[in-house]
């Protein structure tokens, strides 16, 4: 094998899934391919989350003689702090007409989280461009949120653009001049898995702060 490859090989493995045995957990933050009985699957590995997606299935029936693999999801950071996101609906708010952005990042090594404001490089009230911020040793981004002003919560076009590349939640508040609307979706190397409802506790602070 060439030496580029032989890196691509280190940096994004393809690995057969046992068959006796459970898969030996990634050594480093990064992504590989699972090659299984039922599919090829793409597992993603961050100290905040791990998750395992099928990419695809195979053409046609034959007897591929390795282990079985299953979508997973695991949270490892734990829940996201309601009163964060109040915090960004404020920043929303006060931001109007125009957008507003900022990253909830949480610590790998102390397991807390805290807010970093983004700072735009140019907005107004349908879009917004930032830098992204540097973040410490061991912090890492677990929710991208960004509000809409006045207009509904959802993911546009170019959010879809911005989102493709990341391993992250997108939140997206709208309406910021009274109870915000919410949209939230995974976003995982290009796939997005929009969530049907936000956690109960960030309504409950959500709706706290229109008051
Ligand atoms: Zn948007």
């Amino acid at each position: 094998m060439n030496p580029v490859d032989q890196i691509l090989q280190t940096s994004f493995p393809s690995v057969m899934v046992p068959t006796r045995e459970a898969i030996a957990p990634m050594a480093a933050p990064g992504e590989r391919l699972l090659i299984a009985s039922n599919g090829v699957f793409l597992e993603i590995d961050r100290p905040w989350v791990r998750l395992v997606r099928r990419l695809g299935a195979f053409e046609w029936q034959t007897a591929v003689p390795y282990g079985r693999a299953e979508e997973e999801t695991d949270l490892r950071c734990g829940s996201i702090p309601a009163d964060l996101v109040a915090e960004f609906a404020r920043i929303a708010r006060a931001a109007l007409p125009n957008e507003a952005g900022a990253w909830i990042v949480w610590d790998a090594v102390t397991g807390l989280f805290r807010l970093e404001r983004l700072a735009s490089v140019s907005h107004g009230p349908s879009h917004l461009r930032y830098e992204r911020p540097e973040l410490r040793n061991g912090e890492w981004l677990v929710v991208d949120c960004h509000s809409h002003g006045r207009s509904k919560a959802y993911f546009s076009s170019t959010d879809d653009q911005d989102d493709q590349h990341d391993v992250k939640l997108a939140l997206v508040l709208g309406h910021c001049d009274r109870t915000p609307s919410v949209a939230l979706r995974l976003c995982a190397k290009g796939r997005f898995e929009l969530q049907a409802g936000i956690p109960a506790h960030w309504v409950a602070s959500l709706a706290g702060e229109a008051v």
